[in-house]
């Protein structure tokens, strides 16, 4: 496995978990969503999936968590396999904002007014619209089942107590999709268009299920157990890109100085990375730095990436 045997990856990833453990103390967990308030902070785990399907994993990886906005990776791909790049692209930008991820402030200024990606949530709200589906049910149905196949794990589901946080405090979001119908063409019904949004971020997971999607990503969109191809390779790339440029929000940059791995994080405290040709990661940590990102998690994958030299700027 990358490098290093089984045995020797298990007992150095073990090491970095405990290595990174006393960071887990110092984030916060994402208070504004109530369920996620209640999530121990100090949590800390991590799996990895190499190319040949074999999995290692350390620290609290028995913890589930909620997808929360490492699920725009997976709605942004299939609504490129949906309506393809040309009509997603002139719905959504492709820059990054320098803006944390609920913020409001650049939608009024964009001229024509739409959100600058499809990783901060008005950019994902917008994505939403374009998934193909006859009914908000069957759009987040779809998005559902796709996170199953790619993490061969059929039991996947919405956490109810995260979905019924989100749904009832989620004014931010409410606000982003309003202003979206009112000035950037979003056509569905708002409050439609946030449930399949509110479902696809409580979608429940474990380390092992990041590392696995992350490792189909890495694998060119093929599953790593059976070579079946699960994404086109062109929209596997441009997630990979989008990772690279606003998968931390407005802390991407220091993520590409100081890992260089594609990587989305969400406010669970997961984070779901992928090094292209190697192996998927997949993080929990709850506490998160000031831009929503989980503290000891960056710490973590930064030693992983460090010590396996994974790093696509190396
Ligand atoms: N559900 C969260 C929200 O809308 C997702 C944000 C995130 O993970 N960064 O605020």
């Amino acid at each position: 496995m990358i490098n290093l045997d089984y045995d020797t990856l298990q007992a150095e990833l073990r090491s970095w978990v405990d290595e990174c453990r006393p960071y887990s103390r110092e984030g916060e967990t994402a208070g504004y969503i109530p369920a996620l308030g209640r999530v121990p902070g100090d949590i800390l785990g991590a799996a990895v999936c190499d190319l040949k399907d074999r999995v290692v994993e350390a620290g609290d990886t028995g913890h589930k968590f909620t997808l929360q906005s490492i699920s725009k990776i997976f709605s942004l791909i299939l609504a490129l396999e949906d309506c393809g790049p040309e009509i997603v692209f002139g719905r959504v930008g492709m820059e990054p904002t320098g803006d944390p991820f609920n913020s409001i402030a650049k939608l009024e200024f964009t001229r024509p007014s739409r959100p600058l990606n499809p990783m901060i949530n008005a950019g994902a709200i917008m994505i939403c619209d374009l998934v193909g589906g006859g009914t908000a049910g069957e759009k987040f149905r779809r998005i559902r089942d796709f996170v199953r196949r790619l993490s061969s794990n059929p039991h996947i589901d919405v956490d109810p107590e995260v979905y019924e946080s989100e749904k009832s405090t989620g004014h931010r979001n409410r606000a982003l999709a309003y202003f979206l119908k009112d000035t950037a063409g979003l056509k569905g019904d708002v409050e439609e268009i946030l449930d399949i949004y509110f479902k696809q971020c409580s979608l429940q997971v474990s380390c092992r299920d990041l590392a696995y999607m992350g490792a189909v990503l890495a694998n060119e969109g093929r599953l790593p157990s059976s070579g079946e191809p699960m994404i086109n390779p062109f929209y596997c790339q441009t997630a990979l890109a989008f990772m690279v440029t606003c998968g931390f929000y407005n802390g991407s940059g220091q993520l590409a100085v100081e890992v260089g791995v594609p990587a989305k994080s969400g406010v669970s405290g997961g984070i779901l990375s992928s090094a292209p040709g190697r192996m998927g990661i997949g993080i929990i940590g709850p506490g998160l730095d000031l831009k929503g990102n989980s503290l000891a998690g960056r710490m973590l994958l930064a030693r992983i990436a460090g010590d396996l030299n994974l790093s696509i700027f190396a």
